[in-house]
């Protein structure tokens, strides 16, 4: 029997959503988005695992309105 390639084997802390993570692979999702370092810190002090795609876009994009 073999398994999914990407088993939705973690839950995003921020929205309860299962999601599958590859920051441990060699190609992650998150790859793609672009989180300041002082978000991604206040991201690790508020969370203990990462969180989903969708909820890391909607930070980035929250975060990037009056940043630049
Ligand atoms: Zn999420």
């Amino acid at each position: 029997m073999t398994t999914a390639k990407q088993p939705l084997d973690d839950k995003c802390p921020r929205c309860g959503e299962p999601f599958h993570c590859g920051a441990a692979e060699p190609r992650c999702d998150c790859f793609d988005i672009n989180l300041s370092a002082a978000l991604r810190q206040s991201l690790a002090v508020q969370y203990s695992s990462c969180l989903c795609i969708a909820c890391l876009k909607a930070l980035q994009t929250a975060n990037s309105g009056h940043a630049k």
